[in-house]
């Protein structure tokens, strides 16, 4: 079966979300998750959310159904910290740059 989030990767929303993503990784010295799935279904929940609300909320820190009054946004305020103490987000999207690490 179809993932839900198929229906947005590969279109021009989703191609922003990805590149701002991108960005955020590189300006604090992470990478993404080398899982290109995990990396589409993270991404492509957010996309969804951002066409359906109009801003990044995290897919999985989210409210089921999405609270927009609540819920957060990505990147998160936590994000530093969990890269830190844990080597990734909660969501499994940016990882500690393991090659820097290692220099
Ligand atoms: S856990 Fe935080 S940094 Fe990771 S995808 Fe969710 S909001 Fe973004």
């Amino acid at each position: 079966m179809a993932n839900k989030w198929d229906s947005v990767v590969g279109t021009q929303e989703y191609n922003e979300n990805h590149a701002r993503i991108t960005k955020i990784a590189e300006k604090n010295g992470y990478m993404l998750n080398p899982d290109q799935e995990r990396v589409q279904k993270v991404v492509g929940l957010m996309t969804m959310n951002h066409n359906e609300f109009g801003k990044y909320y995290c897919p999985c820190k989210q409210s089921h159904p999405l609270n927009p009054k609540k819920d957060i946004l990505c990147p998160c305020p936590p994000l530093a910290d969990e890269v830190q103490n844990d080597g990734q987000c909660f969501c499994k999207l940016f990882f500690r740059e393991s090659e820097r690490e290692r220099k």
